[in-house]
């Protein structure tokens, strides 16, 4: 049997070139009403302290008696004198990149504070010279932030990227997770594993 489009189209299966008979919806049975014994939930209450307890006497096993060759068995981080190596997709604070001088490759086109679905970015533009633009200000309220990405996607000048930097972004103080932009540049090395990527993964959607 095939789903039909009711428009005159082919039907779904058609379209899109998958058999009819695999389209046929399944129905499923949800038991909604608990045993006694389910309501109790004394069953459930041991069964998550057995998953509690062998994961602890595995972790502490692995760490008194490591494998050879191995510091330890189980993966576990002290932070923050260890710290992860975070994969390249990984989209941290947002920070701005700088020219070997110093000075921010942003050129205050406003695209990122327009792009931000959570108007968490603020643009005072000025000119250097005669039509060269520069950010006299640029505030960024990572208390607003959700870490999406598109300031950086959008950005035609590069100058925007989505760090690793994680530190310092749980606050309790709102005004402590504004940053200016003297706190948001960074050289261009600190962020290049960053900046390839985009520009792997924006060239692969051909951007
Ligand atoms: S990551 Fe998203 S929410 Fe955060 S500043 Fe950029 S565009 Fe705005
Ligand atoms: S960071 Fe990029 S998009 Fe945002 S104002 Fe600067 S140049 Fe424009």
């Amino acid at each position: 049997m095939s789903t039909q489009t009711g428009s005159g189209h082919p039907p779904y299966s058609v379209q899109v070139g998958i058999p009819a008979a695999v389209l046929r919806a399944k129905r499923v049975r949800r038991r909604m009403d608990l045993t006694l014994w389910e309501k109790l939930y004394l069953m459930e209450i041991v069964r998550g302290l057995v998953v509690t307890s062998k994961h602890f006497f595995i972790n502490m096993w692995g760490f008194i008696f490591p494998p050879a060759g191995k510091k330890r068995k189980v993966f576990t981080v002290y932070y923050p004198e260890e710290k992860l190596q975070l994969p390249p997709a990984y989209r941290g604070r947002p920070v701005l990149v700088a020219h070997t001088d110093g000075t921010e490759k942003c050129v205050a086109c406003g695209l990122c504070e327009k792009m931000c679905p959570a108007h968490a970015i603020s643009i005072v533009a000025a000119e250097r010279a005669p039509g060269e633009r520069y950010p006299l200000r640029y505030t960024l309220d990572l208390g607003r932030c959700v870490y999406c990405g598109y300031c950086e996607e959008v950005c035609p000048k590069e100058a925007i990227v989505m760090s690793d930097e994680y530190q310092g972004l749980a606050q309790r103080d709102r005004n402590a997770l504004r940053f200016e932009k003297e706190q948001l540049l960074r050289p261009e090395g600190k962020v290049k594993t960053r900046l390839d990527y985009v520009r792997r993964i924006y060239s692969k959607w051909n951007y």
